[in-house]
């Protein structure tokens, strides 16, 4: 099925941000987007400065920064200054404990207040932040944080003791830790971070950090094989707020509801740094998904702008439409999502469950931030992951056999997804993995190890990762076009496709779904699919076979991992699972 294109309300362009998208990316250029900050008095930029302090210096300060929902029911609210105060405080505490620029601080830490006020503490201090999963084992955060050369970790007193005090004797680097809560007798070797904090002082000069400077590392998901550490530096912001300001349409005021984990990029560029940069309320819950609580956060917090993800989407698709339709959502101007394709149907389905599409868009922890967008004026053509951030140029290329690399035209061209390296957010290395680094650029692009194909008004469409090609009877598939088919059938949840070795095609489709409540596994069903599919996509394109499971491997940023449904599949090695949910390591 083609999915018609959605149009935009001439209000709507109007009102927006970037009101007209061409025009818009004609005229922009970065050196004017750094003018949208301030730097440091003196010289310098500062991720946290732009962040907090600026707007408290501008008289924003009483302005409501963030409220805070706990699991319980209660509620926290930080304005800008209170939040300010307690970034100096946690600053001048670092500061006191010898900690200075470059340092690493880790935090291991789920939705706590705490993991907002130290991760930008942190920065104002002109040290590095680098954020963990709070439900990774023991061994990947023993693995990241040695990578990373720990100094510093913010954590509770109960993931101490189940994932740090068992190797804390082998990293000799980890000097400090603070616990944002903790027993009478806390750990020895650890602090409680409350106390600590009340003795600082809540003013501190922010640390002169030159743009270039190291800020933040972040490990990548881990979908495709073992995680690498990007290095994002302090000009970083630059991209996250305008960024924010054009593909999430943050406007100064606004109520933003981010809902990534805070343990990867997304929960550190857009769940922290460029709502707060843009001057909006950041709404943070601390539970975890649960259909109607969203509904009634959505509702209750009057969420303007809300930032998710594909696979919670779908969950929300699991539950229907009607239950959405319980709830008074009008103040809801942009729905956004990003970490992996975006099907068409839940496309559609946000029209139908809110009368306004979900605005797919793509980047990768590499490039720190959103790089191709659906933006709130332009035509949503279900399925695209949109168009180029203002500032980026992105290609379609091939990879030659000499190592370089070619352009493959701009018109209905399908191939590797690249981008022109130079904006701000864009990573300057994996950490202590300089060849693994070196190999993603050729000929002057930065290569995504994503498929993609450029229609001809601009728009990229996501065909699939690289790794996750199948090449079956000489024709190449990617995952996402038959997932998206499946998922047209009512009764398919989600939906993993990989290929498997076949004696006759090299490769044949092989397709794992889940479904829906109501709807029951069983050669009925897996026949009436198969034919589901083979109507939709011709019988070179659709699964030769389809396998149930209650619910596809993901990792902890929610995306399906198809390379471990190809080792199960064929009985190998599983590789690295560290970021695999739903399994302790
Ligand atoms: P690793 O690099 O360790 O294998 P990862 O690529 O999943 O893991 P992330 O940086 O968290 O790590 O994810 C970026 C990737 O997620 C992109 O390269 C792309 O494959 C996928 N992705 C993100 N957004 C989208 C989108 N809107 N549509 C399709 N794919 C997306
Ligand atoms: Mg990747």
């Amino acid at each position: 099925m083609t999915w018609p294109t959605i149009h935009k309300s001439d209000e709507e362009r109007a009102g927006a941000n970037l009101p007209d998208y061409e025009a818009g990316a004609r005229a922009f250029s970065w050196r004017q987007a750094r003018a949208m900050l301030d730097g440091l008095p003196g010289g310098g930029l500062n991720i946290a400065y732009e962040a907090v302090e600026r707007h408290v210096r501008a008289g924003r300060g009483e302005a409501l920064a963030l409220r805070w929902l706990g699991r319980d029911g209660s509620v926290r609210d930080f304005s800008y200054a209170d939040l300010n105060a307690l970034v100096n405080r946690f600053a001048n505490l670092l500061a006191s404990r010898g900690v200075g620029k470059g340092d690493r601080v880790f935090s291991l830490l789920g939705r706590v207040p705490e993991l907002y006020f130290t991760a930008l503490g942190t920065l104002n201090n002109g040290s590095v932040f680098s954020p963990l999963f709070s439900a990774f084992g023991p061994e990947p955060v023993r693995a990241r944080m040695t990578i990373g050369g720990a100094r510093v970790l913010v954590t509770s007193e109960t993931l101490y003791r189940r994932k740090v005090e068992p190797w804390r004797a082998d990293l000799p680097s980890l000097e400090t830790v603070f616990l944002t809560d903790c027993s009478a007798t806390p750990p020895t070797g650890t602090i409680p971070l409350a106390g600590a904090l009340e003795e600082m002082p809540v003013t501190f000069e922010t640390v002169r950090t030159d743009p270039q400077d190291m800020a933040l590392l972040h490990f990548t998901s881990g979908t495709t094989g073992r995680p690498k550490g990007a290095v994002h530096v302090h000009e970083a912001v630059v991209a996250h707020h305008v960024t924010g300001r054009f593909a999430l349409d943050l406007r100064e005021g606004d109520i933003f509801w981010c809902t990534a984990d805070p343990g990867w990029v997304t929960g550190t560029s857009y769940g922290l740094i460029s709502p707060l940069t843009n001057g909006v309320t950041l709404v943070v819950d601390q539970a975890e998904f649960d259909a109607a609580r969203w509904y009634a956060i959505l509702q209750d917090q009057k969420v303007n702008v809300w930032y998710t993800a594909p696979t919670a989407i779908r969950m929300l698709m699991k539950v229907g439409a009607s239950v959405a339709k319980r709830f008074d959502l009008s103040a809801l101007r942009l729905m956004a999502s990003v970490g992996e394709p975006l099907n068409p149907e839940a496309v559609a389905w946000g029209l139908e469950a809110f009368g306004k599409p979900f605005h797919d868009n793509w980047w990768q922890t590499e490039t720190g931030g959103i790089t191709i967008s659906n933006f709130l004026s332009m035509d949503v053509k279900p399925g695209s992951m949109g168009r180029p951030i203002p500032g980026v140029e992105a290609g379609i290329v091939e990879r030659l056999p000499d190592g370089g690399v070619r352009e493959v035209g701009r018109s209905m061209t399908s191939g590797e997804l690249a981008l022109r390296p130079g904006w701000p957010s864009m990573m300057r290395g994996y950490l202590n993995e300089e060849e693994r680094y070196r190999k993603c650029f050729a000929g002057g692009w930065y290569l995504t190890g994503d498929l993609a194909m450029r229609d001809a008004e601009g728009y990229y469409w996501f065909i699939g990762r690289a790794d996750d090609v199948i090449k079956s009877a000489g024709h190449l598939i990617g995952p996402f076009e038959v997932e998206s088919a499946l998922m047209e059938h009512p009764a398919i949840a989600e939906a993993g496709v990989i290929g498997i070795p076949d004696p006759t095609a090299g490769e044949a489709i092989k397709a794992f779904v889940a479904l829906k409540p109501g709807f029951a596994a069983g050669e009925e069903l897996r026949k009436e699919l198969l034919g589901h599919a083979r109507k939709l996509l011709g019988p070179a394109v659709a699964p030769k076979d389809i396998a149930f499971r209650d619910s596809l491997p993901r990792t902890r940023s929610g995306k399906i991992m198809r390379r471990l449904l190809k080792a199960r599949e064929l009985g190998l090695p599983e590789g690295d699972t560290s970021t695999l949910e739903g399994e302790e390591h």
